[in-house]
């Protein structure tokens, strides 16, 4: 007998399936509002400007496809630092190791864990963004969650969070926290409701652990970073795990990083062999050029300066249909208020939809949205807004 036939077909990834039957609609007015890419007006995600250039920079400068070392370009690690961190903790103390996305070093912080910190468990906020569970099941790492989505869907239970952690968390356990525009619901923390957070951090002596996707996408680059830093207030040691997909649009080039703070030069240095020993079993090393691309846009002044101004566009665009969401459903008469969206941060909100009314906008209006209700509200376009509002409507009546 065979030895795969035995093997059962895994499950096709929800979302992903969602975009193939996208692609295969005829209804001319379709809009895909599931996968979590950031689009323009034409239902594009483009390469911005400010990346080809830098492209066009490398292609001529690059003088070598030898290996980076295992933690990755050192140019672009200290640049992380900067965007991460600012002046918040000191160079000696922090870790900048280059991952392949930001998924990457979230599989990098996972495995550490596992062999470094093998009594921790992790705190997840519920919901939390599918691939977190899946990537600690898969590093071995026990999981549980915490409150975090209030009743009414449109809202943190702060209360409900504090609670049980006070309560059930043991000293030591990781505390998975977004840094910004949470993902599925786009509810953040206030500045206020950072510093309680960051008081039970330092009470049940939590690890923090910040998932940094989408900095720039929420208030703007520096005003991302509120959160974190306000916990780094109370703690001495955290990891962060960046992205650079979404703020720079690289996407497919898998660029992203893992921070971390420890207490001192000497705990770091111990934590930096650690680190490498991980990625060095996982992918032995980074890929160059999605590094080089961000480290060449931070490495000159004005280039960074283009990446701002193409950064707080696409913000902008999303706050922009967010705002337009919500007019518009109001004009349709439907009596649903839609103005907590404003509320919500980044590119993805919960909208309160049923899985029943998910499903009607898809077969009856080529509208396609996952099954919890998340909306890529980048998905949305300007001119397709009343059609889409419209169908939303009669999928509420
Ligand atoms: N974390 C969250 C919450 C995300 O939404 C994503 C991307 O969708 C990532 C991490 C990782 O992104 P990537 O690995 O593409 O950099």
């Amino acid at each position: 007998s065979h030895r795969f036939s035995h093997l059962e077909t895994a499950p096709p990834d929800a979302i992903l399936g969602l975009s193939e039957a996208f692609g295969a609609d005829s209804n001319p007015n379709k809009l895909n509002l599931s996968v979590g890419v950031y689009k323009d007006e034409t239902g594009k995600t483009p390469i911005l400007e400010v990346v080809k250039a830098a492209e066009k920079k490398i292609l001529e400068e690059e003088a070598t496809k030898g290996y980076l070392p295992i933690e990755g370009s050192p140019e672009y690690a200290e640049d992380v630092r900067k965007l991460v961190f600012g002046d918040a903790v000191a160079q000696d103390r922090t870790v900048v190791v280059q991952t392949p996305g930001g998924t990457g070093g979230l599989r990098v912080a996972a495995d550490f864990m596992r062999t470094q910190l093998p009594q921790v468990k992790v705190w997840m906020p519920n919901p939390t963004w599918a691939n977190h569970p899946a990537i600690f099941m898969s590093s071995g790492v026990p999981t549980e969650t915490y409150r975090y989505l209030a009743d009414d869907r449109t809202s943190l239970d702060l209360d409900g969070m504090l609670q049980t952690l006070r309560e059930s968390a043991s000293a030591g356990d990781v505390i998975l926290l977004h840094g910004c525009c949470h993902n599925p619901t786009g509810i953040d923390p206030s500045g206020d409701d950072w510093k309680q957070i960051a008081q039970v951090v330092e009470e049940k002596k939590l690890l923090p652990l910040i998932d940094f996707a989408y900095q720039g996408f929420g208030d703007g680059i520096e005003q991302d970073a509120v959160g974190l830093r306000t916990i780094l207030q109370h703690t001495d040691e955290a990891l962060v795990c960046s992205s650079f997909s979404k703020n720079f649009g690289l996407y497919s080039e898998r660029v992203g990083a893992i921070c971390l703070v420890a207490a001192d030069a000497e705990n770091a240095t111990a934590a930096r062999s650690q680190l490498k020993r991980t990625v060095r079993t996982n992918y032995s090393n980074p890929p160059r050029h999605g590094a080089s691309i961000v480290a060449t846009i931070l490495g000159d002044p004005q280039l960074t300066a283009q990446w701002k101004e193409e950064l707080e566009s696409m913000r902008q665009r999303i706050t922009r249909l967010r705002e337009q969401f919500v007019q518009t459903m109001k004009s349709t008469g439907s009596g649903h208020d839609f103005g907590f969206l404003l509320r919500q941060r980044g590119m993805f909100s919960y909208s309160g939809l049923t899985p029943m009314q998910v499903d009607e906008l898809k077969s009856k209006y080529g509208i396609y949205i996952v099954g919890s209700g998340r909306i890529n509200v980048a998905g949305m376009s300007e001119s397709k807004m009343q059609y889409f509002c419209d169908s939303v409507a009669s999928v509420l009546s």
